[in-house]
């Protein structure tokens, strides 16, 4: 009884999913789903890509917490659209919530949707929300044990970030160790260094770019 309950939620998703899809081919969208722990910079990427990206294209984040709209305040503060998708304590985003925040946006005169999804390193992975393509986040502060802790959030990413590289020497990180950790699970992602104080996320920007273009 409870199986046949958590498969039909699932194909729920999935179907939720592909309708936004749908929606955003529609609308000649390009949507990417940034996940990655509590703290490990998905907001100040955010911050730092969307200036750049914004100087030609249209865009909007939808912001995931499980409470507050702390964040969804630091990107309204940058003049970009933002719509606050509270879980209300549920620790990912689905498509559901995801298929509502759209609806809000006005897609007819945007170009890029980013998701910011819950900090997470486990479930949000789980779930399409219809996005293009994955950006995964994970900082030297974490350790580089997690990619190989964690594959689930690797294993479908586009593009895999490490940030706060300015902080590797007061850490154990071992790069070469969590990149090789990574290609285990994902033989295309791109996988790129970066801190926002010492080396400004252009990759990101630039990985954008070659969607959106
Ligand atoms: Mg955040
Ligand atoms: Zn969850």
């Amino acid at each position: 009884m409870e199986i046949q309950v958590l498969r039909r939620l699932e194909e729920k998703n999935k179907a939720d999913a592909d309708q936004i899809r749908a929606l955003l081919n529609q609308h000649n969208v390009k949507c990417f789903n940034i996940m990655g722990s509590p703290g490990c910079g998905k907001t100040a990427l955010l911050e730092h890509v969307l200036p750049p990206l914004q100087q030609r294209y249209r865009c909007a984040v939808l912001e995931g917490d499980l409470y507050t709209t702390q964040d969804a305040e630091r990107i309204a503060g940058m003049g970009t659209t933002v719509i606050q998708l509270e879980t209300q304590g549920s620790c990912h985003l689905d498509a559901n919530l995801v298929m509502r925040g759209m609806q809000e946006l006005n897609l007819d005169q945007l170009d890029i949707v980013f998701i910011e999804n819950v900090g997470n390193l486990v479930c949000p992975a789980n779930f399409d929300l219809g996005e293009h393509h994955r950006i995964t986040v994970v900082s030297v502060t974490e350790g580089h044990d997690k990619p190989s802790k964690y594959p689930a959030l690797f294993t479908k990413a586009d593009i895999v970030l490490i940030t706060k590289t300015d902080l590797l020497e007061h850490t154990n990180f071992d790069i070469h160790r969590a990149k090789e950790s990574i290609r285990k699970f994902n033989d295309h992602a791109e996988i790129v260094e970066t801190s926002i104080r010492s080396a400004p996320p252009a990759a990101l920007v630039a990985f954008v770019l070659s969607i959106v273009d």
